[in-house]
């Protein structure tokens, strides 16, 4: 749990629906993100999750409905373009650049994203390097590191800007299992420190335990939501309940 979740959302979609071709896979999605909450999205493969992340982050547009950004409505592409400037998007592929350092990694982005000179992105990438925790690895390539390595330079990648939110979307389902705990811990001292989270996953613990409210999506609407205690504890819905049956 976080300690302080403001009642001030960062993030409000309002009757969002999204079709991809003839399928309607957002069914009028009411959902908001509060200042320093952690939202688990959970939910079959195919449910709509990522497409929920993606909005959110300005990476793909609802067909209608409304985003709202810090009680700004996102309605242009100029606008969806500042947001995806200022938020963190860690995926399950790392997407690192192979031919760089993490160092290199980390460095490039703050560079491209926030224009900073190289003397100072290369000071924060560090600094943000010994955050995950790999100070000591900042000169390896992306092929000397472990998947779970890899996956915290992405993090670092992602935090550098200093992002007013972090999207994870199965940020640990291409790891090995021995590897996901050194990830989701890195992620759970981001929300410790207070970060806005909104992550997709299957790692049940991680929800149950990190989690300030959990989202059980099905066939593109929200079935369920609660506190984690809640949702595993004591699911009203049917659906809900098989499926933790089924990931548990
Ligand atoms: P989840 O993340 O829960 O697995 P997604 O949001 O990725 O679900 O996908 C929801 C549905 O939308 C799926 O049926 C998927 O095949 C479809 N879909 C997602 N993205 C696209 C796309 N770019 N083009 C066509 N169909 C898509
Ligand atoms: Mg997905």
């Amino acid at each position: 749990m976080t300690a302080s979740v403001s009642s001030k959302p960062v993030i409000n979609l309002a009757g969002v629906s999204k079709s991809f071709g003839a399928t309607k896979v957002l069914k009028e999605i009411n959902l908001d993100v509060r200042s320093g909450e952690v939202l688990v999205l959970i939910g079959a493969s195919g449910s709509g999750k990522s497409t929920v992340l993606r909005i959110m982050a300005g990476l793909e547009t609802a067909d209608s409905g409304e985003v709202w950004v810090n009680e700004v409505p996102l309605h242009d592409e100029r606008r969806a373009k500042e947001i995806r400037g200022h938020v963190g998007m860690v995926f399950q592929q790392f997407n690192l650049f192979p031919h760089k350092t993490a160092l290199g990694n980390v460095t490039l982005a703050l560079i491209k994203a926030r224009k900073m000179s190289p003397a100072d992105a290369k000071k924060r990438a560090m600094e943000t390097l010994d955050r995950v925790g790999l100070a000591e690895r900042a000169e390896h390539y992306p092929s000397q590191l472990s998947g779970g390595q890899q996956q915290r330079v992405a993090i670092a990648r992602a935090l550098a800007v200093e992002p007013g939110i972090m999207f994870f979307d199965e940020a640990t389902s291409a790891l090995d299992p021995e590897l996901v705990g050194e990830v989701t811990e890195v992620m759970r001292g981001l929300a410790r420190d207070g970060m806005t989270m909104v992550v997709v996953t299957h790692e049940m613990g991680f929800a149950r335990k990190t989690g300030d409210r959990v989202v059980f999506m099905d066939k593109g609407v929200i079935a369920e939501q609660g506190v984690p205690e809640h949702i595993f504890g004591n699911p009203q819905n049917e659906r809900t309940r098989q499926f933790l049956h089924r990931v548990l």
